[in-house]
Order: C-alpha cells, then sequence, then structure tokens
C-alpha cells in the first residue's frame, strides 16, 4: 500500500487547487511518524514539533492555535479531547499516533468515550469502498469506516447509518460530483450526519484521509444542505 505521507505529495502536483492543504497534511504526517508518546501523560511533550510544525506552516487559523497551545494549557486539551471527545483538531492530530500504538500493542484505551469505532470510542472521518479479496463472492463492494483516532477500519453494512442506525434505503440518500470520480458523500435523513466515502477499486493508490482533501467542495456542498460531517477530516472541515 502506499504511504500515506506520498499519496498527499503525489496529489499535490496533480491538484493545484488543494496543494497547499495537501503539502501541510503531508508535513503533519511526518510530524507524527516521529511522535512516539509511551502514555498520555507524555503526549503533551512529545507533541511539541507536531505544535511547532502546525504554527509554522498550519493554515493561519490553526497556526494560531498552535501558538497558544505552545504557550501552556494543551495537556488539558489533550485530557479533554481523550475523555470526552469533542473536536479539537490539535489535539487529535497529537493523540493519533499514541491511540494507534495502543490498538496495535492490544492495551485498552479507556476513553469514556462512546462513539463509532469499537476499540477507542472515537468517530469515522472516512468511509471507503473496495472489492471483496477471494474469488466470485459477486456481493458488490465492501463498505468500510475509517476511525479518525485510532486508524482502526472496518466493515459496515451498506445500507444503514453509521451514526444512527437508520436503515431504510429510502433515507439514505447518496450525492456524487462530476469532477470527482468514485467519491460520494453518503447522508442519512434522519439524523442529517453524512460520511465521505472514497471507491478504492477504481484506483489502488487512493488513500482515503487524503484523497478527501480533494473534494472538499462536496463537504461544502453537504454542510450548505444541512449536513453534518461525522467526524472532521485532515482539513479541519
Ligand atoms: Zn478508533
Ligand atoms: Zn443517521
Amino acid at each position: 500500500m502506499i504511504d500515506a505521507e506520498q499519496r498527499a505529495k503525489q496529489l499535490a502536483q496533480q491538484n493545484p487547487g488543494a496543494g497547499e492543504l495537501l503539502r501541510f497534511a503531508a508535513g503533519l504526517l511526518k510530524a507524527q511518524a516521529f511522535l512516539r508518546p509511551a502514555d498520555l501523560a507524555g503526549v503533551a511533550t512529545a507533541a511539541r514539533p507536531l505544535l511547532e510544525y502546525c504554527a509554522r506552516s498550519g493554515p493561519p487559523e490553526l497556526a494560531a492555535e498552535a501558538r497558544a497551545a505552545l504557550a501552556g494549557g494543551f495537556d488539558a486539551r489533550l485530557r479533554a479531547y481523550w475523555d470526552a471527545g469533542e473536536f479539537d483538531y490539535l489535539a487529535r492530530a497529537a493523540l493519533q499516533p499514541y491511540a494507534r500504538m495502543l490498538r496495535e500493542t492490544g492495551q485498552s484505551p479507556g476513553r469514556g468515550v462512546s462513539g463509532t469505532c469499537v476499540f477507542c470510542g472515537s468517530g469515522a472521518w472516512i468511509s471507503s469502498r473496495r472489492i471483496p479479496p477471494g474469488p466470485g463472492t459477486g456481493e458488490g463492494a465492501m463498505r468500510m469506516l475509517h476511525c479518525a483516532l485510532c486508524a482502526f477500519v472496518w466493515q459496515v453494512g451498506r445500507i444503514r447509518c453509521p451514526a444512527c442506525g437508520e436503515e431504510d434505503p429510502e433515507k439514505l440518500p447518496f450525492f456524487t460530483a462530476p469532477p470527482h470520480a468514485g467519491v460520494r458523500i453518503e447522508a442519512c435523513e434522519s439524523c442529517k450526519t453524512y460520511v465521505k466515502s472514497i471507491d478504492l477499486s477504481l484506483d489502488a493508490r487512493r488513500v482515503p484521509e487524503i484523497d478527501d482533501l480533494v473534494s472538499l467542495s462536496m463537504d461544502l456542498w453537504a454542510t450548505e444542505h444541512g449536513y453534518v460531517r461525522m467526524e472532521p477530516g485532515l482539513a479541519g472541515l
């Protein structure tokens, strides 16, 4: 599988409009790769280079937030995000490597959050569709959800809202936009939540959370039409 950082650089060349954001994402992934805290208490200190990167290279609003976090109080923000799960871009970015490490080593995250991910309780920030392995299943694409925090990927029912459980196909519309092949907004009329889904069978180089950044116009469209994304992606939307 192609490395997420490489994919971000590749897409930045192909999509000048999203280039700035993709290059920022590539740098963020690189900063995260060096972040290896052994415990929750160590995350704030370990995350300083990541915050410095965001302060230096992030979009203006995020850069200002990163400067504030560097000035102090970041540990409390990390704890708040870990315990309550309210969206906090920097806290999530700082905690992702730690949450992944816990999952990969089979340690319980011990969070007080019950969301979508069975491991850590976080929301899914992207969905993907892929062809099932093995011969002749003929059942069509598998629908996967990708956890925003611990990177767990799991299969879900194709006709079911992952937020509220709605199963009436009439209430689960999906929307596409011509320039973005294989990308769709999978919405729910009952709870007004949506997830963006990326078809991996069209192009094996796709990395869902990175490819997400090329079709932000679809998120703006969904927001204008009253839908709320289950969990913001790398763009913070
Ligand atoms: Zn998770
Ligand atoms: Zn729903």
